[in-house]
Order: structure tokens, then C-alpha cells, then sequence
């Protein structure tokens, strides 16, 4: 019988790619919903071309026009954020992959875990924010919690060679982002030209800004201490440019188990949708020769804050990553919008992290007040832009 999957945020970057894989894969893997938030066309050709039993689109002010723009489509169309939570809670669906960005994927990511699915899971942002509430749902439900950020299906993968009580370290590798050797002068007034210039990923926007600021490997360090249940201080991050190590584990023998290959992320992804097996991909295999080297270094704390700032955040378990996340959120909105300079994104995390006092075990409807809360603060901030930041 085939494996039915649905794909939350499929019009974009993660979304488009795990249609490739699921092409690759063949038809034991079967589309039956797609969700789109304002890409309405790339939704329209999506659905003709896999036929799924759902399309949903999130954004209510382009829903108006999907009657005309889905006129071939005789499956279902949903519309509204909470029509995400009813795709990912279709009874008939054995696999969630949850591709949208940011916050807005975290009811479906939970209702996912909930409906004891198998959720991969490439929208980190739920992780960060309510890793207690996902994981706790997961467990309670039998649901598989199967990463697809590259990072994290490295150190996946590699935990397979010994057992948890046995990882006496995780090193994350990061490529450092286009930003690795700018002075601090140049990264706080890169354009948003400069900043979306990844050197080896090519991804969506805000994940894009978040690897030039390297609040994405922040972000990243809390989306580990959930996946795999660590404390932060066996965590390490190493800059590594080449994005050819995807990350390490070392055991207390010191053995160290790297996960290697291109950076593309179908590989990653296609692991999550065939674990605990392996088939074979469409992504080129690595050529280490061409490479010749590869290289590490110990990433300045200094001049990436965010960096400094994740390790501090990740040891709170409480309300502190949600402000973390969500400030960053309207931030790089904002850095997007051409509203502020680059070096803002971080001046207004910390702002909103100094003026927020922790709370420990939040409810769903908690996370998401304090979330609002922060977006608010940036908000404010961005009123006196010129009195106050600049
Ligand atoms: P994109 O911006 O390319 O795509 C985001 C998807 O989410 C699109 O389908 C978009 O719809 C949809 N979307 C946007 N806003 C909302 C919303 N408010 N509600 C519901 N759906 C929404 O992002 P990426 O694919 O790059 O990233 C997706 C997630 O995966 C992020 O959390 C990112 O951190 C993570 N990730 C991405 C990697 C990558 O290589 N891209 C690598 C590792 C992790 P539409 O386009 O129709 O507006
Ligand atoms: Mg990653």
C-alpha cells in the first residue's frame, strides 16, 4: 500500500523539493494535500500535476481568487491558517512534512504529533518554541518525529551508531552564511541583496537571513536540545564553509560519526520519508576529490551575537526562545522590507529578550500570546525607528 503524505507549505523551497524526491521515490508514495499561502499559481500547477485529495490556502486574502485559479481541481479546497491542522490531522495521511516558515506552522506541526503521525519536519521554528509541548505530544502519541534540517538528519543518522547515554557531544556545522569574513561594519550595513547570497544553500528567504546572521544555527541549537533530548552544554557549533559535513556526533570513546554529503536538500529530505530505509536518491553523490579539502573553525561569538545568544536562550526551557523566535521573526520581516539596516535584526532580538521576563510551561494559546507579545515590541521599536535604533 502506498506510503500517503501530505505536504504543508509545498509552494516552497522545502515544499518544491520534497515533490522531487516524492517523483524520484515513485508511486509508493502517494500526494493527498498540498498547502499554499500565497502562491496561488504554483499551488494550481502542484495540484494538477499530483492530484491530491486537499489543497489548502492559509492566507485569507488570496483565497477569494482560488475558485477561478483551482477550476480544474475536483479534490477539496480548504482555506485559512486552521486548515493546516485539519491536513495534518487527516486520518487517512501517514506522513506530515511540515515546510511552511516560521510560528505559523506550529498548530499543525502539534496536531501532527498529536494524530501520532510520522512528522517530518523541516519548519523548525515549533521546535524552537514549543519543543516541550511537540515532543511531550509525540511521545504520548507514538508519533515519529523525523528531522529534515540538515543538521539535525546528520546527527540522526550518526546517533545511530551508539546510544544516547554513550554522545558525549553534538557538533552542529554551520557554513558561517555569506558573512563569515565581512567586518562587523559590513554585516551591519549589508543590503538585503548581499544578505540573501547564500554561498552554498540555495533556500527561502527568511531561513536565507537567518544563516547571514546565523540566528538560523541559533535556532538550530534549541531545535537539537528537543530532537534529541540534550542538555546545551553538549552542544558545539563549528564553522564549516564547504556545508559538505552536515554535523557530528562524538561518543565518550571518542569516536566521531559525521553524516557527509552535497548540500542539497533532498537528500535529508528523502531520508526522512524513507526511514528506516534507504532508496536510492536523485541528488549527485559526493565527490570528495574535486573538493580536495575541507575545512573548521570555531566560530566568533562576538561577531555573530545570535550565535551567543542562542546558547544563552537554549538553556531556558520557558517563554524565552518563543521571544527569541519570534523577534526574529518581524526583524527579518522587517530587514526584508527595507525598514531597517541588517545590524537592527540583532539589536532588536536583544531588546525584546532584555525587556521579557521567563515563564516556564506554557499552553499552546501561552507560547502563542508571548509570541505576539514580542512581534508587538518590534513593532513598537520600528514606530521610532529613527529616534531609537538608528
Ligand atoms: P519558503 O519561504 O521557501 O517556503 C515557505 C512555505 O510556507 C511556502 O509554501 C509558503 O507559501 C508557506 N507559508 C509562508 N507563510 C505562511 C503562513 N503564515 N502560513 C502558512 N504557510 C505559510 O521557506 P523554506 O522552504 O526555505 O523553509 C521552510 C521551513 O524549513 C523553515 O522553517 C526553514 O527554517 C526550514 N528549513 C529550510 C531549509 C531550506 O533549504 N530551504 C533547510 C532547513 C530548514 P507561499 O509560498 O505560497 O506564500
Ligand atoms: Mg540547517
Amino acid at each position: 500500500m502506498s506510503k500517503k503524505v501530505v505536504i504543508l507549505g509545498s509552494t516552497g523551497s522545502i515544499g518544491r523539493n520534497a515533490l522531487q524526491v516524492i517523483d524520484a521515490l515513485g508511486p509508493e508514495y502517494e500526494v493527498i494535500a498540498l498547502s499554499a499561502h500565497t502562491s496561488l499559481d504554483r499551488l494550481a500547477e502542484q495540484a494538477e500535476k499530483y492530484r491530491p485529495r486537499y489543497i489548502a490556502v492559509t492566507d485569507t486574502s488570496s483565497a477569494h481568487i482560488s475558485k477561478q485559479t483551482f477550476s480544474g481541481f475536483s479534490g477539496t479546497v480548504l482555506s485559512g491558517s486552521d486548515s493546516l491542522v485539519e491536513l495534518a490531522s487527516l486520518k487517512q495521511a501517514d506522513i506530515i512534512v511540515c515546510a511552511v516558515v516560521g510560528a505559523a506552522g506550529l498548530p499543525a506541526a502539534l496536531a501532527a504529533a498529536k494524530a501520532g503521525k510520522t512528522v517530518a519536519i523541516a519548519n523548525k521554528e515549533p521546535l524552537v518554541i514549543a519543543g516541550e509541548l511537540l515532543t511531550a505530544a509525540a511521545r504520548q502519541s507514538g508519533a515519529k518525529l523525523l528531522p529534515i534540517d540538515s543538521e539535525h538528519s546528520a546527527v540522526f543518522q550518526a546517533m545511530q551508531a551508539g546510544n544516547p547515554q554513550e554522545v558525549r557531544k553534538v557538533i552542529l556545522t554551520a557554513s558561517g552564511g555569506p558573512f563569515r569574513n565581512a567586518t562587523l561594519e559590513e554585516m551591519n550595513n549589508a543590503t538585503v541583496e548581499q544578505a540573501l547570497n547564500h554561498p552554498t544553500w540555495d533556500m527561502g528567504p527568511k531561513i536565507t537571513i537567518d544563516s547571514a546572521t546565523m540566528m538560523n544555527k541559533a535556532l538550530e541549537i534549541i531545535e537539537a536540545v528537543w530532537l534529541f533530548d540534550l542538555p546545551v552544554d553538549k552542544i558545539d557549533v563549528l564553522i564549516h564553509p564547504e556545508s559538505v559535513v552536515h554535523s557530528m556526533v562524538e561518543f565518550i570513546d571518542g569516536s566521531v560519526i559525521a553524516q557527509l554529503g552535497t548540500p542539497d536538500m533532498k537528500v535529508p529530505i528523502q531520508y526522512a520519508l524513507t526511514y528506516p530505509q534507504r532508496r536510492e536518491g536523485i541528488s549527485e553523490g559526493l565527490q570528495l576529490h574535486k573538493l580536495g579539502q575541507l575545512n573548521f573553525q570555531t566560530p566568533d561569538l562576538n561577531h555573530f551575537r545570535a550565535l551567543a545568544l542562542g546558547f544563552e536562550v537554549a538553556k531556558t526551557s520557558g517563554s524565552a526562545p518563543v521571544v527569541f523566535n519570534a523577534a526574529n521573526e518581524a526583524a527579518v520581516e522587517a530587514f526584508l522590507d527595507g525598514q531597517i539596516r541588517f545590524g537592527q535584526i540583532m539589536e532588536l532580538i536583544d531588546h525584546c529578550l532584555q525587556v521579557h521576563s521567563n515563564q516556564e510551561h506554557l499552553t499552546l494559546e501561552e507560547l502563542l500570546e508571548i509570541d505576539a507579545w514580542a512581534r508587538q515590541q518590534v513593532a513598537a521599536r520600528l514606530d521610532h525607528n529613527t529616534t531609537v535604533i538608528n
